[in-house]
């Protein structure tokens, strides 16, 4: 109707609306950081469903992360409703594939109940195989390099070649990894994508409802990923993607920005569309940011204009150490977050660092502060101890075949079987060509003579307090369904009180069970989260085909769990903290398409950004280009000068920004005043604080003289005046204060 017409055409721009209405078949929109691209295919979605009268259910729509995912789908469930939001199929490529793996999968001859291998448990396999044969290999480089024959479609070579291979050691690693995950019924992160593009190939009818397939981030899809584009397009060839590739940062892990050639030359009739204009941040951080990816002289320009005006410039700041680093940013927040009122709270701010393992200083310093954060891409919740036992057992429950996940709990809590035993069954399981948990029942309810020797007293335990619990929880969960969900949470609390589980802990960890009980109450009450998720916006089962049928095995216990192994690398840990107002502090590939008002950037030294180990300098400048690109009104770099991590003695600020570093930023902390905060409220729609008394609280800026690094003269340019003025001013060698505070002395 017109109406609905003009509701969501009303927020876009000429350019943008012309995406959104394309009638061409395939449409590429390539444009820069915060021009609204995701939001432009968010709205084509909503257009094509209003207008063009596809069926939610006959649109796929790949995005990069989880969170993205999530946002994309409330979205759209505002405007055309929770019955639309619960059908299309929206998410990253990995739970797409696992959608359509495990709807109808065994048309490829896969048990629809597969497991899925997160990244830390195709490592520990890898490890194991290493270790067996004394491979001289890092198992994290084997690993990666498994991924990247599997993401080019090359499978291990059969051990009678060796003697032509370039790496035979490598070529083993891969096939008995391999071996290793299809007797486990597993499926790794590459397996997902290679499976489902085996799986549309065969039985197309599964793919043959799709209407439209929308890409969101697409410079950083892969080969495979774009086999599967191309399949789940394959009725109706009806293909959106949006991208910019001056933000592709995954190259190291396959990601192809050939892709973007592919897509032009297979669709030559694409209709290219560019979005120039830049809605996300002010003009000074786009400015800065600009002048950062431009040193990259053999990009392809594209034009990205701000809409907004100046505001406050951003700031480059060298301290003497990190942890004066992370001091000064505590100290820098708080200042931002009183002077804007009620305009910012703490979740409106984010830390972005190029490697997880940076968070160190800055958690403690946000700790000493009292200031509540969550990490994104950083330690991680599922991988706790206490959370992994449970996660095996259940995953036992869900899929007895998993004999990773057998072998770690035959023996927690004790039950007195000596790693050598572990180690022995695993290997007789191994000649026997049957599962851990096969074996294990064999020998335990006495139907087989053992080849490995256990005291018959050891297994009579074992079968009362291994092999018929978990037999007892599978039949409690096969009776989880649609319309008792909740029995998910009985069964974990079934779970906790077979094992006598608070006593385990108690005994096993005697300095803090309390706390591991904690995380045993935060990982129930995600569960219940998960179920309340499911039971609202869940997405649905896929639609039954005529000729073909499928398995309706998607039980809410083997959702949970690919949830959980989905989420792993962005969002492990992101969990339960959504809902309080806390600081971010997330890897800058985990923030990738996202924003918030402010921006910090640590760490900002040759060797870190650029790593050390980086390959590819260029890639690497786009990761600071995504960082920065994610602030709308603050953005602060730092850098601290020595005894940095991994780092002996002095360490040099990071060439991307050292050209600059005394014409684009201010040098001690963002200054604020009164245009500053108007021209903040306009960019994030939202209300001026009121003025009474916010400039009385501000905290002083940060001013520990030990930790100050001589600063320069201030320059007196910036006619606009709203952005030069500093806290101090050197004159000479004597520091003197200035009114920072003031209203605008405009
Ligand atoms: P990235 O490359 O970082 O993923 P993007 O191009 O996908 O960025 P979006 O996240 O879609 O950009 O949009 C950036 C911000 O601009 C969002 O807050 C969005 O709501 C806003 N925005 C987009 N288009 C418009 C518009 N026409 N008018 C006002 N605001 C807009
Ligand atoms: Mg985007």
């Amino acid at each position: 109707t017109a109406s609905a017409e003009n509701s969501i055409l009303q927020s876009l721009n000429a350019a943008q609306r012309r995406a959104v209405t394309s009638n061409a078949s395939t449409v590429a929109i390539l444009a820069g950081p915060g021009s609204g691209k995701t939001h432009t295919l968010t709205s084509r979605v909503v257009w094509l469903v209003q207008q063009t009268g596809y069926q939610p259910s006959d649109i796929v729509v790949a995005t990069f992360t989880v969170k993205a995912a999530r946002e994309m789908k409330e979205r759209i469930g505002k405007v055309l409703g929770p019955e639309s939001e619960k059908k299309i199929v929206l998410g990253t490529f990995h739970s797409i594939a696992r959608r359509y793996l495990s709807a109808y999968g065994k048309h490829i001859g896969l048990d629809s109940k597969f497991g899925i291998a997160d990244d830390g448990d195709s490592r520990a396999i890898i490890q194991r195989i290493c270790k067996r044969h004394d491979f001289n290999i890092d198992p994290g480089y084997a690993r990666s390099w498994i991924s990247k024959k599997k993401a080019k479609g090359h499978v291990a070579d059969p051990p009678s070649n060796k003697k032509q291979l370039e790496n035979p050691s490598l070529n083993e690693c891969y096939r008995e990894y391999q071996e290793h995950l299809e007797r486990s019924n597993l499926l790794d992160y590459d397996d997902l994508l290679v499976r489902c593009v085996e799986l549309l190939r065969a039985y197309p009818a599964c793919v043959s409802n799709i209407q439209a397939v929308l890409i969101d981030e697409y410079q950083d899809t892969n080969g495979i990923q774009y086999d599967l584009m191309k399949l789940f397009g394959q009725a109706r060839q009806r293909i959106t993607i949006v991208g910019d590739p001056d933000q592709s940062i995954y190259g190291w892990r396959s990601a192809e920005i050939r892709n973007l050639y592919r897509l032009l030359r297979d669709f030559p009739q694409t209709d290219e569309i560019s979005l120039e204009e830049n809605y996300r941040s002010s003009r000074s951080i786009l400015d800065v940011s600009l002048t950062v990816i431009q040193q990259d002289k053999k990009r392809y320009q594209k034009v990205l204009l701000p809409v907004h005006t100046k505001g406050t410039r951003p700031v480059l700041r060298k301290l003497k150490s990190s942890a004066a680093e992370g001091d000064w940013i505590v100290s820098e927040i708080k200042r931002a977050v009183t002077m804007f009122g009620e305009m910012l709270k703490y979740e409106d701010v984010a830390i972005l660092l190029r490697s997880a393992s940076l968070s160190r200083h800055i958690e403690s310093a946000l700790g000493k502060a009292g200031l509540a954060y969550r990490m994104i891409g950083g330690h991680k919740f599922y991988e706790r101890k206490e959370i992994k036992v449970l996660l095996d057992y259940l995953r036992v429950v869900y899929q007895p075949d998993n004999n990773d996940s057998v072998a770690r709990i035959i023996n927690v809590p004790r039950r007195g079987i000596g790693d050598t035993t572990v180690k022995r069954l695993i290997e007789e399981a191994e000649q026997q060509k049957m599962s851990l948990w096969s074996l294990l029942r064999k020998h335990c309810q006495g139907s087989r003579k053992a080849t490995t020797k256990i005291l018959p007293k050891m297994e009579q335990k074992l079968n009362a307090e291994l092999i018929r619990m978990v037999l007892n929880l599978q039949s409690h969960a096969q009776q989880i369904t649609e319309s008792s969900q909740q029995t998910l949470i009985n069964l974990i609390e079934k779970l906790l009180s077979q094992l006598d589980f608070k006593q385990y802990l108690e005994s096993e960890y005697p300095e803090d069970h309390e706390q591991r009980w904690q995380n045993v109450q935060e990982f129930l009450s995600l569960a219940n989260d998960f179920v309340r998720d499911s039971a609202n916006a869940d997405e649905e089962l896929l639609p039954e085909i005529e000729d073909v049928d499928q398995a309706k095995d998607d039980s809410t216990l083997g959702r949970f769990l690919a949830n959980i192994a989905l989420a792993s690398d962005a969002q492990k840990n992101d969990e339960g903290a959504e809902k309080k107002s806390v600081i971010t502090i997330s890897t800058i590939h985990a923030a990738k398409g996202l924003e918030w008002p402010i921006v910090f950037i640590p760490a900002v030294y040759a060797g870190s950004i650029p790593h050390s180990r980086a390959e590819d300098l260029d890639e690497e400048r786009r990761l600071l280009y995504v960082a920065m690109t994610r602030a709308q009104v603050l953005l602060y770099l730092s850098c601290p000068l020595y005894g940095s991590q991994g780092m002996s003695g002095k360490v040099e600020l990071s060439p991307f920004v050292s050209p600059f570093e005394s014409t684009a930023f201010a040098k001690q902390g963002a200054s604020f005043n009164r245009p500053i905060l108007e021209a903040a409220a306009k960019i994030l729609k939202r209300h001026l604080p009121s003025e009474k008394a916010i400039f009385d609280k501000i905290p002083p800026m940060f001013s520990m003289e030990d930790n100050l690094f001589p600063i320069d003269p201030i320059d007196t340019r910036d006619p606009e005046g709203l952005g030069d003025s500093e806290g101090y001013r050197s004159k000479g060698s004597k520091r003197q204060r200035v009114n920072n505070q003031g209203y605008g002395s405009d």
